[in-house]
């Protein structure tokens, strides 16, 4: 039956995970998973996460289905978290939001929508480069991706004019994928004056924003400080969907925690967009797990869990930031020739080092070092102990 099907080419990121795990060498680094972890290299379950777990199972709920758009007690609070308690959008009652598989599940729903009700065409721009799944879930989902400017790479930062220039290239009313804050894989975001002429020219060309926001809090370590465009953008009145995963920031990945959601234009617009979110959802997964949205419902309600949990949230963004000051320092001390500010500069979980994909492959083959040809590297991944060691074998093979 199935001698049609061609074998299919392995996940890039997957496969860094076999080669360094064919690796004997003791010392090798993986640089390549988007996940957490301490300064031992271990992952990281947050303390406050394993209390609110301690709270979940204390309190013996039963296994019942939830509705269709998830735990109730969760989405308003991840609103609540993304779009800020004063929000007009929450005030007024127009936002219709469903709980969803962590943020690729968002992503899903949201494409399927979009494919489905956007008026104005199916064409959806993301940036480029972007995480690689977007194309994938987009165009599974049926719509036309394109991409518009957004890295230089002679800078190794971002594209302003070209960005901009993209956007008001293309057709009146397009979507556009935007980042809202550590964007992967460049970890290059926008400054907030950046992000009000981006808002400005969005709006002048009628387009609409499309939303990712995998990693709240997880940039500069203040949740509301990285939902800034997200905020400027209702304030500007934009309609927009928004994607959010609690993966990163609560160090819930395999959960699969997240949350979709379409700003409305008022609350009777809500109840017909809200009622469309179910009937797509239905077929798709009936409805979503109740465990870790729960675990996420307690942390985001409990006042003094929520301040815990903000302060674990700094706690990793910062060790993150201290690790890429590290990196750049370790790389000047032993005199390399090159600029390293990009280093420092960009945010969020990864770096984008500007090596080449020749040069990344040096590193995995003769230092045991793995991270994707792009030049991404997990910060995440740096440590006190194996900075140094990552350090040398970066400048060796930049010369
Ligand atoms: N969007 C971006 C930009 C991401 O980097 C990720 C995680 N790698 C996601 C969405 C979704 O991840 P998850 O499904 O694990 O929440």
């Amino acid at each position: 039956t199935w001698s049609g099907v061609k074998q299919g080419p392995p996940d890039a990121i997957l496969g860094i995970t076999e080669a360094f795990k064919a690796d004997s060498f003791p010392e090798k680094i993986n640089l390549g998973v988007g996940a957490y972890r301490d300064d031992k290299g271990k992952p990281y379950v947050l303390p406050s996460v394993r209390t609110a777990e301690e709270k979940v199972v204390s309190s013996k709920l039963d296994k019942e289905y939830a509705g269709i758009t998830g735990v109730p007690s969760f989405t308003k609070a991840a609103a609540v978290l993304a779009y800020g308690a004063d929000s007009p959008v929450i005030k007024e009652d127009r936002l219709a939001i469903t709980q969803s598989i962590s943020g690729t599940g968002a992503l899903r729903i949201g494409g399927a929508f979009m494919e489905r009700f956007y008026p104005e065409g199916k064409t959806i721009y993301v940036p480029n480069p972007s995480w690689a799944n977007h194309k994938a879930v987009f165009g599974d989902s049926g719509l036309e991706v394109k991409q518009y400017k957004y890295y230089n790479k002679d800078t190794i930062g971002l594209d302003f004019d070209g960005m901009i220039e993209d956007l008001k290239a293309a057709p009146a009313k397009s979507m556009i994928l935007l980042h809202a804050c550590a964007h992967n894989p460049t970890g290059i975001d926008p400054t907030q004056e950046q992000w009000q002429q981006i808002s400005k020219v969005i709006k002048e060309k009628e387009h609409y924003p499309f939303f990712d926001m995998a990693y709240q809090g997880f940039a500069s370590g203040d949740t509301d400080r990285d939902a800034y465009p997200i905020r400027l953008f209702i304030q500007e009145g934009h309609g927009m969907v928004l994607c959010q995963s609690f993966a990163k920031n609560m160090g819930l990945y395999g959960e699969r925690v997240g949350a979709f959601s379409i700003v409305c234009d008022s609350a009777e617009e809500k109840k017909r967009v809200d009622s469309q979110i179910k009937i797509l959802v239905r077929p798709l997964y009936s409805n979503p797990p109740v465990h870790g949205a729960r675990v996420a419902s307690e942390i985001l309600n409990d006042a003094s869990l929520n301040k815990q949990w903000l302060g674990e949230v700094k706690g990793m963004a910062d060790r993150i930031i201290e690790m890429r000051a590290l990196l750049k320092k370790n790389l000047e001390d032993l005199g390399s020739k090159h600029n390293w500010d990009h280093i420092t500069n960009q945010i969020g979980m990864f770096a984008y080092t500007g090596l080449k994909p020749e040069q990344m492959d040096k590193l995995a083959k003769e230092h045991s070092v793995y991270a994707t040809k792009d030049g991404r590297i997990s910060v995440a991944g740096i440590t006190t102990g194996n900075v140094k060691r990552l350090a040398e074998s970066i400048y060796k093979v930049t010369g």
